[in-house]
C-alpha cells in the first residue's frame, strides 16, 4: 500500500505540475491511445502498481485539461488545492455518510459547512441542505420538497399515495429555465411540458410582468446565474408576489448564487433569500472536485417530508440523518471538500474568488471588443457571449480554437445568434492565462476564413 500510493502521488504530481502547460483538449494521438484499455476482460488479478500505471500511462494524456487555467467551457471549476488534498485523505478514509453512525466526521463537517454556506451565501438560518452530486439533483431534491410541501397543505400525502388523483400543482418556468430543471420536473411527475412558461428579457431575465397568477398550489423556478449570460432573475419581485400567494420558490443556483459571496456581486442576488429553496453547486464555482453540489431548504420538515425512509436496520439517530435529508442512502463524503474549501479560502478568499474571476471575464469582453468582436451579453459576473460573425463563420473558430489547444470554449445559440461561451470558473486561471487565451482566440479569430 505504501508504494503504491507513494505512486499514485508522484503521478498526480507530476500530472498536476504539466497542466499548465498541456494542450487544453487532448491530442489526437492521446485519444487514439485510448483503444490500449480495450482488452478482453483479464483472467486473474494484476499487480495494482502495475493496474496504476496504465491508467497513468493511457489515461492522463486524453483527460481534458479542466482542472486547469484555460478551459472555460461549459461551467466548470478547478480542485482548490485544499480540496484535492482533502479529497485524497477522505479516500483513505472511505465512509459512507448515509447516516450519522456511519460517519459522525462526514456528517459533522456537512453541518459546519451547512452553517458557512447559510451566511456566505445570505439563507435564512435554520435552512437545512441534501449534499448531493451536481445541481441537477439539487433541484431534484429541492424539488421534490416543494412538491410534498404544496399538496400536503392541500391534504394530499404525495409520497404516500403519489400523483394519481392529487390535485393539480402550477409549476412556473422561464423560457431560460436550465434544462436540468425541466428534467427534474419530469422525473417528479410535474411533466416537461404541462407548465407555464414565461417569456424573457434581452439578458435572458424573467419578465415579471408577464408572471401569471399565482396561489398556494403554484410552484415558481427562478435562476440565479443564467448558463449563458449570467444574468438572474429579479427575486425581490418574485419572491413578493410567491410570497403574497403562498407559492413555493425554488432557485436554480449552480454558480450564480456564490455571487451572493462577493461583496461587489451581492447586489445581482437580492430577494433570493426569500425563496423556499436552492440548487447550488460545489464543483463548479467554489471550485471543489467533482461531485458535489447542495440543495437547500429553507422549512426542514418539507426536505423530511420528501425524503425520509425508514425500515427497521436504518434507525435513525438524534443527529440530522442525511438519509433522511436527500435522494440516497449510501454516498460519500461530499462535505468534506465543501469544508475544506471553505476552511481554506475564508470569507474574503470565497470573495476574491469570486471577484477574481469575473474580472478575468469582464476583461476577456474587453479585449474581444477592442478586437472587433461582438460580445452579445451585458457581462454581470463571470460568462461571457462572443460572435465571430455570422453563425457558420463563428462555429468554424470554435473549431479552430478547440483544435488550437490554448485553451477551450465552447459553443451555444443565444436568442437567435450563434456565438462562443467563455466561462471563468476556476480559481486556477491567472491573469497571464487570460491574456495569452485572448491572444489567442483573436489571433485565430482573424485567420479563420
Ligand atoms: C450546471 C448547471 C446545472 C446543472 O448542474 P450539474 O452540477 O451539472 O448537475 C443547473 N443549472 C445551471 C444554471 C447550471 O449552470
Amino acid at each position: 500500500m505504501n508504494e503504491l500510493l507513494h505512486s499514485a502521488l508522484q503521478r498526480s504530481i507530476r500530472y498536476l505540475e504539466t497542466l499548465p502547460e498541456r494542450r487544453v483538449a487532448p491530442a489526437p494521438e492521446a485519444l487514439a491511445a485510448l483503444s490500449g484499455f480495450e482488452r478482453a476482460l483479464p483472467d486473474g488479478p494484476t499487480d495494482p502498481g502495475a493496474v496504476l500505471a496504465e491508467l497513468d500511462e493511457l489515461g492522463s494524456p486524453a483527460t481534458v485539461a479542466s482542472a486547469g487555467g484555460r478551459y472555460f467551457g461549459f461551467v466548470v471549476g478547478g480542485s482548490l488545492p485544499a480540496t484535492t488534498a482533502a479529497n485524497w485523505l477522505a479516500t483513505a478514509w472511505d465512509q459512507n455518510v448515509a447516516m450519522d453512525v456511519l460517519s459522525p466526521v462526514g456528517v459533522r463537517l456537512e453541518e459546519v459547512a451547512l452553517k458557512w454556506m447559510i451566511e456566505l451565501l445570505g439563507l435564512p438560518a435554520g435552512t437545512t441542505v441534501s449534499f448531493v452530486n451536481g445541481a441537477s439533483l439539487a433541484s431534484f431534491t429541492a424539488l421534490a420538497a416543494a412538491r410534498h410541501a404544496l399538496l400536503r397543505r392541500a391534504g394530499w400525502d404525495v409520497e404516500a399515495r403519489g400523483l394519481y388523483g392529487a390535485p393539480e400543482l402550477k409549476v412556473v418556468v422561464s423560457d431560460e429555465t436550465h434544462v436540468t430543471v425541466f428534467k427534474a420536473l419530469a422525473l417528479l411527475g410535474l411533466g416537461r411540458e404541462r407548465l407555464i412558461r414565461v417569456p424573457v428579457d434581452s439578458q435572458g431575465r424573467m419578465r415579471v410582468e408577464k408572471l401569471p397568477p399565482l396561489d398556494n398550489m403554484t410552484l415558481v423556478c427562478a435562476q440565479a446565474g443564467n448558463v449563458n449570460t449570467g444574468s438572474f432573475d429579479d427575486f425581490k419581485e418574485i419572491a413578493a408576489r410567491a410570497r403574497a400567494a403562498g407559492a413555493w420558490l425554488h432557485i436554480d443556483g449552480a454558480f450564480g448564487l456564490w455571487a451572493a459571496a462577493a461583496p461587489g456581486r451581492r447586489h445581482l442576488t437580492a430577494g433570493a433569500e426569500l425563496a423556499d429553496s436552492w440548487a447550488v453547486d460545489a464543483h463548479k464555482w467554489l471550485n471543489t472536485p467533482y461531485d458535489a453540489a447542495m440543495a437547500f431548504v429553507r422549512e426542514p420538515a418539507d426536505l423530511r417530508g420528501a425524503m425520509s425512509n425508514n425500515a427497521a436496520y436504518l434507525k435513525a439517530g438524534d443527529r440530522r440523518e442525511p438519509y433522511h435529508h436527500g435522494p440516497e442512502l449510501s454516498r460519500r463524503a461530499r462535505g468534506v471538500e465543501v469544508w475544506a474549501a471553505l476552511r481554506s479560502l475564508g470569507r474574503s478568499g470565497v470573495a476574491d474568488l469570486i471577484e477574481r474571476t469575473c474580472r478575468h471575464a469582464a476583461r476577456f469582453a474587453e479585449g474581444l471588443s477592442a478586437a472587433g468582436f461582438i460580445v452579445l451579453n451585458d457581462v454581470v459576473i463571470n460568462q461571457v457571449l462572443v460572435s465571430f460573425g455570422d453563425a457558420e463563420r463563428t462555429k468554424r473558430v470554435i473549431a479552430a480554437i478547440q483544435a488550437d489547444g490554448t485553451l477551450w470554449c465552447g459553443g451555444t445559440v443565444w436568442q437567435g445568434h450563434t456565438a462562443m461561451r467563455i466561462s471563468v470558473s476556476s480559481w486556477a486561471t491567472t491573469s497571464a492565462d487570460v491574456e495569452r487565451s485572448l491572444a489567442a482566440i483573436i489571433r485565430i479569430a482573424r485567420t479563420t476564413p
